[in-house]
């Protein structure tokens, strides 16, 4: 057997966003359970370099292993390009044989988002009604498709630093573009952080009560997207609690100024879904999930895209 190659093509047509969003609540529950393990991930960041290199491996108990090599380039948007680059290896899980190599944009931008759908569906309220999404690029698109996944919203708002980013975005999404965050956090239900900002740019005082909160643009520990008091008030949520202690800026940050610490975390997302624990306890609450991104997600999409792939013919077989 060769090494499937499945491109950027095969991945958004194998990889719909509903089916990922049921992949990632099987794979963040397997995460709990202990039949998935992973380390915290390894981010190199050479002297005088820009950009930076993640390695992101996972194993699943008797299945596989996973590793995402994603290079981000934050100039790469400015160059038409996706600013993470790299592949999501596949090793079968009796031999070791690599079976697959994925592209990593892809997967990154349909799981991460997916993953707020899980968030979203399990802590949002019902009823809501009103999205407002921070931030214009990859993410902020991928996030528009998986919350109307999850809920019916009447109202979208949009909000960028670069406000035609944010227009034509609202344009192609049916929403509307809003001149500053506050307008957009104004009446929200759900909210959805997607940015690389270094500072908040989300405060306590915007967000109404009974707002849920997805926090996905800070995937590091110097920067942040929600002040302190936001992070302070909420019930938090996060992908997994060893992560969120390590790279979160989000967590990190308020917790240098003595406004939380560990326990302030409620549960990870497998807690929830494994029944281990509570989410949403009233109306009125503020819910924050914290998202950093999980080699494990990275993994379950790379064996769902390979079982679909096998199934349907999908993708070039390539002999190493
Ligand atoms: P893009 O480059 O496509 O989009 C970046 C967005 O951030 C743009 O809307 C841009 O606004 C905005 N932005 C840039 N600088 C600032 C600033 N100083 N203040 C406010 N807004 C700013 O990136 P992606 O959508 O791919 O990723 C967004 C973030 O999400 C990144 O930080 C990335 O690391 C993180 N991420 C997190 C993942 C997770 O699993 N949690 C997975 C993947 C990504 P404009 O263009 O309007 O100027």
């Amino acid at each position: 057997m060769g090494v499937l190659i499945l491109n950027e093509a095969d991945v958004r047509t194998l990889l719909p966003m509903e089916e990922c969003i049921e992949v990632m609540a099987e794979a963040l529950a397997a995460l709990e359970r202990g039949d998935m393990n992973q380390p915290l991930r390894t981010v190199f960041r050479p002297p005088r370099a820009s950009s930076l290199m993640g390695l992101m491996p996972a194993h699943r108990a008797g299945a596989a292993y996973g590793l995402k090599a994603i290079c981000v380039f934050p100039a790469n948007p400015a160059r038409g390009l996706d600013a993470h680059q790299g592949a999501v290896l596949l090793f079968d899980g009796e031999t070791g044989e690599l079976r697959a190599a994925v592209n990593a944009s892809a997967i990154t931008e349909i799981r991460t988002a997916a993953v707020s759908g899980v968030a979203t569906r399990l802590l949002a309220r019902a009823d809501a009604r009103v999205l407002a999404v921070l931030g214009a690029g990859v993410q902020a698109r991928s996030h528009l498709t998986a919350m109307a996944a999850v809920r019916e919203f009447e109202r979208v708002r949009i909000w960028s630093r670069t406000p035609e980013h944010a227009r034509a975005l609202a344009e192609e999404a049916g929403g509307e573009a809003t001149s500053t965050a506050e307008e957009a956090l104004a009446d929200a239900d759900v909210v959805c952080t997607t940015t690389t900002a270094p500072e908040p740019i989300v405060r306590r005082e915007w967000l109404q009560p009974g707002a849920h909160v997805n926090a996905v643009g800070s995937s590091i520990p110097t920067t942040r997207e929600l002040d302190t008091a936001t992070i302070a008030a909420a019930s938090l949520f996060v992908d997994r609690r060893e992560s969120t202690l390590n790279e979160s800026g989000d967590y990190l940050l308020a917790a240098a100024e003595g406004a939380i610490g560990p326990e302030h975390i409620r549960a990870e997302l497998g807690e929830l879904l494994t029944g281990n624990a509570q989410g949403r306890t009233s109306e009125h609450e503020l819910t924050v999930f914290k998202s950093l991104g999980l080699a494990a997600e990275d993994l379950a999409a790379a064996e769902h895209l390979y079982g679909r792939a096998r199934e349907t013919g999908a993708g070039t077989e390539v002999e190493l």
